[in-house]
């Protein structure tokens, strides 16, 4: 039991699944870690050391029940540490790809606080669920009970809107998912490249909540197709999760020039390639890093795809510009090591002054050297330019990843009663997660602000409980009302 298969961290070193070469892996946009064989996930659970207060699960947006499906592994028992995984989190596969774990259960695993390196979770959890798929344990979704005379219309097929659809359709409700792009997913599928998240681990989710009932409507515009009004007249209840997608600019001379692009619409054309269609600003070599000189600005999640997504796309050079140093970056150090191998340069502490502008064509940056100054009202340490530190970098394609603020949705929703907070993300209801505008409720980045995909999950999974308690008050008023 428990103690003779556990425990064993003392003896057994960490070991995370082996990652392809750099110089295999660079030119293509497959994930660039190999699956782990099952005697090695067996033995990389078996590391874990049982704690009593399990900071992994504590420190877990969705507190998954990380030790038990560790030792349910250690021990053989897979199907089941897969249904126990499954219990708390809609993709446990995508959680396992991209949570940032060094932050979140690794990093405040206990025995990484002990010096001997955390257990490897994200990579077990990976394993499971890629199992689970290829076994076929994972279940078709269905309802376990018929309200189908209530529906539901989620504006966002981003991992917040599915989660909430997948809990609303297993408790029966009608549920129809609206969204602006072609294809659901939203960031897990047009923002985070393929090296990351192969795009087939987002698509066979998808398919399985068609198939469950869900009704998905593509290329479909809340605020052009219908107003946020007209939407919320066909349903009993609404959801927006929309994300966050109003990309921060720089100001700078020459920020207008050709060849100085949004993060987004780069990785967006290269995620679209990832699926064999046409992208004519691709092809044209305008969305295209290939042969060029690539300046990528930022240092969060976004600037790491695009750096590493250049790279693949064969540029001829590829330099990640971010105003701070490497130890106050808000990207993960373990994508820096990734972008590292594949032959990024991080010129920490710089920022852009001013962009080289050849003839309406960007040639190079002129950047500012930087020092870390005294904490400013955030608490983090404040850059400050070092007068005299100038210098330029060459480039003819320069990326601006400097993150998201959320879109005026009161404005593009035809909905000025819809209430936003002082960042624009909108206000609701800290219990109900219900907006100001009854019966319409909110999750994931357009609450939170630019965030990440397992608290999307977190969003979706509580708001589904709260809109169902919202319906079934409502069902119940009804039929109240019937009867009298
Ligand atoms: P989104 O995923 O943004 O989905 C919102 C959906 O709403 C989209 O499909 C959009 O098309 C749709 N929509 C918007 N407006 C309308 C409208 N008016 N009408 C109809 N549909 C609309 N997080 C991690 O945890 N790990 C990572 O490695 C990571 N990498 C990232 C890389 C990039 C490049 C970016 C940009 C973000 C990354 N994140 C990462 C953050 C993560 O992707 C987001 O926090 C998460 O996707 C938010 O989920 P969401 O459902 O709230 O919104």
């Amino acid at each position: 039991m428990a103690e003779k298969d556990m425990l064993k961290f003392v003896g057994v070193g960490q070991a995370f699944p082996e990652k392809r070469p750099a110089a295999e892996r660079d030119d293509d946009f497959l994930e660039i870690n190999r699956a782990y064989i099952l005697a090695k996930a067996e033995e990389q659970a078996s590391r874990c050391s049982q704690c009593g207060v399990p900071f992994c699960q504590v420190h877990c947006p969705l507190h998954n029940n990380i030790p038990d499906w560790l030792r349910l592994t250690a021990e053989g028992r897979l199907q089941e540490a897969y249904e126990l995984s499954e219990a708390t989190s809609t993709m446990p596969e995508v959680c396992g790809r991209i949570c940032p774990q060094d932050r979140l259960c690794e990093g405040n695993c206990v025995i990484e606080q002990s010096g001997h390196g955390a257990v490897t979770i994200g990579s077990v959890e990976k394993f499971i669920t890629d199992t689970a798929w290829k076994e076929g344990w994972v279940r078709p979704l269905r309802p376990l009970s018929d309200r189908s005379g209530q529906s539901v219309g989620i504006i966002g097929a981003g991992p917040a809107g599915v989660t909430a659809a997948e809990y609303l359709r297993r408790r029966g409700y009608e549920v129809h998912v609206y969204d602006r792009h072609d294809r659901g997913g939203g960031l897990l599928t047009y923002g985070i490249p393929g090296f990351k998240l192969e795009k087939e681990i987002v698509m066979r989710r998808l398919a399985r909540l068609e198939e469950g009932g869900i009704v998905f409507h593509y290329d479909f515009e809340v605020g052009r197709d219908m107003t946020l009004a007209q939407l919320r007249a066909k349903h009993d209840a609404l959801l927006v999760a929309t994300g966050v997608y109003k990309a921060r600019d720089i100001k700078a001379p020459g920020v207008g020039a050709g060849g100085v692009i949004p993060a987004l619409d780069y990785l967006i054309a290269s995620n679209r390639k990832s699926f064999g269609d046409s992208v004519p600003a691709f092809e044209n070599g305008s969305l295209n890093a290939e042969g060029k000189h690539v300046v990528v600005v930022g240092g969060g999640d976004t600037a790491m795809d695009c750096v590493r997504t250049a790279v693949r796309q064969g540029a001829a050079s590829v330099k990640c510009l971010y105003r701070r140093d490497r130890a106050n970056m808000p990207g993960s150090q373990r994508e820096v090591a990734n972008a590292e191998e594949e032959g990024v340069v991080f010129v920490w502490l710089s920022a852009p002054q001013a962009f080289d502008d050849n003839a309406g064509k960007v040639a190079g940056v002129r950047a500012q050297q930087m020092r870390l100054g005294a904490p400013d009202a955030s608490g983090r340490r404040a850059p400050e330019v070092i007068e005299g530190g100038d210098f330029r970098v060459e480039a003819d394609l320069v990326i601006k990843a400097l993150g998201f603020d959320p879109e005026d949705l009161p404005q593009m929703f035809g909905a000025p009663d819809l209430t936003v907070t002082r960042w624009g993300t909108l206000r609701t209801d800290h219990k109900t997660m219900m907006t100001s505008v009854d019966g319409v409720f909110a999750a994931g980045d357009i609450v939170r602000g630019a965030s990440l995909v397992v608290w999307a999950i977190r969003d979706g999974r509580d708001v589904a409980k709260t809109m169902h308690t919202y319906l079934a008050a409502r069902a119940g008023a009804s039929a109240t009302k019937a009867a009298a």
